[in-house]
């Protein structure tokens, strides 16, 4: 796909993420690998009102090549990308049913949402929990770096998911699985439940790996 397509894909993606609830404010954001670099959402801009041409082109440190500051949180996305390189977009929300449970006590940090449909099986596999940080703390970067290798999908404790896809597509469709299981598991937090046993999780895991 060009880059002027991948702009525009960017900004279609912030617009419906915005539009259904999944972003607010100026919270959360998106970034593509292009020759070169990324494109990033810019800091402080409304997933919504995204532009094309004023999208942030930054380089492998971080450095700005073009367009306007990239989002405050670039380096959770380097951090990412640097442990897999073959991931070719990155989103980071503040949804709502996804930080809820990264407040819960007592959450396993290797499974901190269990099993519960096979889809999220299939597009999240096995999400991990990061330790809370402030947010722009050197330290939450490091962090997630350290687990970023064998998990595509954190959970930012007190503060929310980081997913990556080989494209765009596909990290905005796990993403918004992610969203729902979340809501999913809140609803069903206190009712018995029959989650998917570790057989059919590795045969989901065999034939669609994530
Ligand atoms: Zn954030």
């Amino acid at each position: 796909m060009s880059e002027a397509k991948l702009r525009e894909e960017i900004c279609y993606v912030g617009k419906s993420l915005f539009d259904r609830g999944l972003t607010f404010g100026s919270a959360g954001n998106i970034s593509v690998r292009v020759a070169g670099g990324w494109l990033m959402t810019p800091t402080n801009s409304c997933l919504g009102r995204l532009d094309p041409a004023t999208l942030s082109k930054v380089d492998e440190r971080g450095q700005l090549i073009s367009g306007d500051q990239a989002t405050k949180e670039y380096f959770l996305h380097l951090s990412m990308y640097a442990q897999r390189p073959r991931a070719g977009a990155i989103v980071h929300l503040h949804s709502t049913h996804s930080v809820a449970v990264s407040v819960l006590a007592d959450l396993d940090p290797e499974q901190p949402i269990p099993p519960i449909t096979a889809y999220y099986v299939m597009k999240i596999g096995q999400l991990a929990l990061v330790p809370y940080y402030a947010p722009g703390d050197v330290a939450l970067a490091e962090a997630v770096r350290e687990v970023a290798g064998r998990h595509h999908a954190v959970l930012l404790a007190n503060h929310g998911p980081v997913v990556a896809g080989k494209d765009l597509e596909t990290a905005v469709y796990a993403t918004e699985e992610l969203e729902e299981t979340a809501k999913l598991y809140l609803m069903l937090r206190g009712e018995k439940t029959r989650l998917l046993t570790a057989e059919q999780v590795r045969q989901l895991q065999q034939k669609h790996p994530s």
